[in-house]
């Protein structure tokens, strides 16, 4: 219930804020506090980028006002010298923008840990220089006397007209974000801030979900941009420098870097404080001086310390969206490969070894997996296996040796072609959002069923395809028995139920084979019947499983053959029964004297 009194919350927020746009309208309000809504709206659209960049994908960028920089120059430039319409400046300063972007994310996205933030730094730094230095863009002072907006012969100019038109721009480009977010692709970006095996692992192409994102959040910097050269009539490198770009990053930190609602609140925070912080502390200090940044860097600390969600956090989650299976009642279901035919072999381990530095892992191991058979991997601790399973999936490659699936050679793939294939694995150490719904968690996995791009996302004209991917998941969640954690934030189940989640979310994707680290660990003893209820009605529809698990009571149970590893080795492979009364096997795995 929580999730639901949540998202009401949101979504009385944006009723209030039209109410709120139409009141200023409409009200007396003196011009200099429109002038002031103009600025703030501006600003909350650059950080409404910086959130989906920041806050939902996790890269935090110094860089966003350079961004600003190439819309605002550019229309200003066009607008002034080639005579050219600001619509058409727009289009194009748009296209100059996702150029831009794209050749610097292609280039840096693919650094991890400090280098991008530090990347983010050299470009904004570069731009700065080179708007300040080419005499056609004015220098250091810039270009000026930029004309205003029009519609239809409508002067937008700076007051109240301008208001409306920045505001409603601002309402449906969070619709916009908002529609991305829940949508597939949306999902897709929101797992990858946790890490990039899982998304991959589910078929989803990370990289290309940070590239899209950078670009994404790069065109409403540069749409900012835009409105700011003809709201102001001049543009100068000032507004578009690395000190404005760690504002921009205060401002959505200080709003919520997770919440799109944030971008509006710490802008607008931001903008109101810094105009009162300019007049009174020069009086109260008694000489002039920049003093609001010493006080916006003492904010920008405590808030980290004391509210590192940011103000938006107290009105409660965002994206947890509450959801109802009446929802997809009518919904088609997704579409289905053929299972294996009974028989087939459906991967093929060869000789397969892996070496860490000195220490081989794993070490000529072999086996096959027949369709529709369930086989077990055990071993002591450290024997291989769960290297094994990432040989196998494609999150390492192979020292020497072959693995083939369904007939193909995949030792060289990676492990989101390897997911495209239909093999889907769950993980030794769960990996999940912890934010985000169970529900929401498990149709991640159903990323590869389904086609929807950006902008059917953007638009919301996706809707059909998800009804279909939560009825799948909703399937899913059902059939491992989680049905009352549907609307749960993830992080909040206890251990057991998160593995089953997890046996859920790869269930999702269609599998022809199922890989299960660890399945058991943590589970009771009621929910261990269950999980080999809901393995076994899995080899009925013909999938196959390869199963690692330290309960043998389970994999006695379940498993049609087993191997045991050691050191690295494959030990011995037979049947439960042959392994139970194998006296080596004894001896190794269940410390037993010979
Ligand atoms: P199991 O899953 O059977 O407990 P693992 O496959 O996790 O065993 O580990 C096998 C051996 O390989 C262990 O000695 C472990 O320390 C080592 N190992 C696993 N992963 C790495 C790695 N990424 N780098 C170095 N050594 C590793
Ligand atoms: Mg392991």
């Amino acid at each position: 219930m929580k999730s639901l009194e949540m998202k009401s919350i949101h979504k009385h927020l944006s009723i209030w804020l039209v109410v709120a746009v139409a009141a200023v309208a409409l009200l007396p309000l003196p011009d200099f506090w429109i002038y002031q809504a103009n600025y703030i709206g501006i600003y909350a659209i650059t950080c409404l980028g910086l959130v989906l960049l920041t806050g939902v994908l996790g890269l935090t960028s110094f860089g966003q006002a350079a961004f600003v920089g190439i819309g605002a120059y550019s229309s200003a430039y066009m607008t002034l010298n080639l005579d050219l319409s600001p619509w058409v400046s727009l289009l194009l300063g748009l296209s100059l923008t996702a150029i831009c972007a794209l050749v610097i994310g292609l280039i840096t996205l693919r650094m991890s840990g400090h280098y991008l933030p530090l990347a983010t730094i050299a470009w904004g730094l570069s731009l700065y220089y080179l708007m300040g230095n080419i005499a056609a863009l004015g220098k250091y002072d810039g270009l000026h006397n930029i004309q205003s907006l029009s519609i239809a012969g409508l002067d937008l100019g700076q007051g109240r007209v301008f208001f409306v038109f920045l505001w409603c721009c601002l309402i449906l480009l969070i619709k916009a974000c908002s529609n991305f977010l829940d949508s597939r692709l949306g999902r897709a970006v929101r797992s990858i801030k946790s890490g990039t095996q899982m998304p991959q692992a589910m078929g989803i192409d990370t990289f290309y979900c940070k590239v899209l994102i950078f670009c994404f959040a790069a065109l409403l910097a540069s749409f900012a941009g835009w409105l700011l050269a003809h709201f102001q009539h001049a543009v100068a490198p000032s507004d578009f420098g690395l000190k404005m770009g760690i504002q921009y990053l205060f401002m959505s930190v200080l709003g919520g870097v997770g919440y799109l609602w944030g971008a509006v609140i710490g802008a607008g925070i931001y903008k109101l404080l810094d105009d009162q912080l300019q007049v009174l502390l020069p009086v109260l200090i008694g000489t002039s001086g920049s003093y609001e940044v010493i006080v916006f860097g003492i904010a920008m600390v405590l808030i980290l310390k004391y509210l590192p969600d940011g103000i938006a956090s107290l009105m409660g989650q965002e994206h947890t969206t509450h959801h109802d299976p009446a929802q997809w009642k009518g919904a088609k279901a997704l579409a289905e490969h053929a299972p294996s035919p009974s028989g087939e072999v459906v991967l093929s381990v060869e000789n397969i070894s892996k070496t860490f530095g000195g220490l081989v892992a794993v070490n000529g191991v072999s086996f096959s997996i027949k369709a529709g058979e369930i086989k077990g991997l055990i071993g002591p601790n450290g024997a291989g296996k769960s290297t094994t399973f990432n040989l196998i999936t494609g999150l390492l490659r192979v020292s020497s040796g072959a693995v083939s699936f369904r007939g193909q050679r995949i030792e060289h793939l990676s492990l989101r072609e390897i997911a495209h294939l239909g093999m889907s694995r769950t993980f030794q150490h769960v990996k999940m959002i912890p934010q985000m719904s169970v529900l929401e968690n498990i149709a991640i996995g159903a990323h590869r069923r389904a086609s929807a791009g950006v902008l059917a996302a953007v638009l919301g004209r996706d809707k059909d395809e998800e009804m279909s991917i939560y009825r799948m998941a909703h399937e899913q969640l059902l059939r491992v028995g989680l049905g009352d954690y549907m609307n749960e934030p993830a992080g909040n189940l206890p251990m057991g139920p998160q593995r089953l989640m997890e046996i859920a979310r790869a269930l999702c994707s269609n599998p022809s084979l199922l890989l299960l680290d660890e399945p058991a660990a943590g589970l009771r003893f009621q929910e261990k019947n269950e999980l080999a209820r809901v393995i076994l009605s899995l080899k009925q529809q013909g999938l196959s499983v390869l199963l690692v698990e330290h309960d043998m009571d389970l994999v006695m149970k379940i498993c049609d053959s087993l191997v045991v590893m050691e050191f690295g080795n494959v030990l011995v492979e037979g049947t439960p029964q042959e392994i139970q009364n194998n006296a080596q096997v004894r001896a190794a795995y269940l410390g037993e004297e010979h």
